[in-house]
């Protein structure tokens, strides 16, 4: 299979009062050409700051890439110099962020903001460039003619589809969607990712969407990475993943969805809270949390195994002793 992006043993710190917060740790990865993987997991897992090292955004000095390698079609983005970086951000490789309002400019008008992409990246005039801004935005749902309108003048979910207009200008191979649909209402986020699907298609775009939320994963994804403390703790096809969940995490995140076939009174929260990063329990990060922790969990970290064609890092399967 073609494999479009590669991750590598990525581990990422950020420094604050002479702390440091072990956001990623070894994490390894890797995405299918075409497909889409979602990353799932609760706030403070890792998955944003996994999406931002793809694109060498990591701030320095507060954050910094300890070691890894993040290989995109083979060239590992982090050895790129500064020139190659910025033709890979949004000609490339393009990123969605949660918030739209935070994403657009507000003094710019929405058809200036999608043409200044297509012009940073493609030699084209102003006109053409304004033309395919156009074109762009009647690809998202919204009249061409509003080109010439303010961000302020669209509702939260036609800013999101404006913000993807801009993410898929000039169609980056890559599309980091982080939490795209979570700021905008029920309706509307059901919406915005059926736009994103059939757009996914037209322009055979791989991506990575990040979400806590389950359903998302299952109507959209291919693959399902599930990252706990900076770790993925169960990696496979949603398939394989959602037919036989292994981790206690994943099935954790399962129990806590309300279910439409089975009776429950009550839904069966994950217990306790993701540890502190900056002091990251030894062994498996899980297992103040994992009701089925054993002995060994507390002082060895899991490898991780292949189980029901998925990989999973637990003690409880494969080796116990190293
Ligand atoms: Fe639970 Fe141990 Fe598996 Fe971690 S390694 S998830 S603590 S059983």
């Amino acid at each position: 299979m073609d494999t479009i992006l590669e991750i590598r043993d990525l581990s990422v710190h950020y420094y604050a009062d002479r702390e440091t917060v072990q956001a990623v740790n070894g994490l390894n990865l890797s995405l299918t050409r075409g497909a889409t993987l979602g990353l799932v997991g609760e706030t403070g897992a890792g998955k944003t700051t996994t999406a931002l090292s793809i694109l060498k955004m990591i701030q320095e000095p507060q954050g910094r890439i300890v070691s890894g390698r993040i290989l995109f079609e083979g060239r590992d983005v982090l050895t790129m110099d500064r020139a190659e970086i910025v033709e890979l951000r949004g000609k490339e490789v393009s990123m969605i962020f949660q918030d739209p309002m935070t994403s657009l400019n507000p003094l710019l008008t929405v058809g200036e903001q999608i043409a200044e992409t297509v012009r940073k990246h493609d030699r084209v005039s102003k006109a053409e460039a304004a033309s395919r801004a156009r074109a762009m935005l009647e690809t998202v749902g919204i009249p061409g003619g509003r080109a010439e309108d303010y961000p302020h003048q669209f509702s939260g979910g036609m800013k999101q589809r404006v913000v993807i207009a801009i993410a898929l200008a000039c169609s980056p191979k890559l599309l980091l969607a982080d939490e795209p649909t979570t700021a905008l209402d029920v309706t509307i986020q059901a919406q915005v990712l059926e736009m994103m699907r059939s757009l996914k298609e037209k322009f055979v775009t791989s991506t990575i969407l990040i979400t806590h939320d389950l359903g998302i994963v299952a109507e959209m994804c291919d693959q399902v990475a599930t990252m706990y403390a900076g770790e993925v703790v169960e990696y496979g096809t949603v398939k394989d993943v959602f037919d036989t969940p292994k981790h206690p995490y994943t099935l954790g995140l399962f129990e806590s969805l309300p279910s439409l076939d089975e009776d429950r009174d009550r839904l069966r929260p994950i217990t306790g809270l993701m540890p502190d990063p900056t002091r990251l329990p030894p062994g498996c990060p899980f297992h103040p949390r994992c009701p089925r922790a054993m002995e060994i969990c507390s002082r060895l970290s899991p490898e991780p195994v292949r189980l029901n064609g998925h990989l999973v890092k637990c003690h409880l399967y494969g080796k116990k002793e190293g």
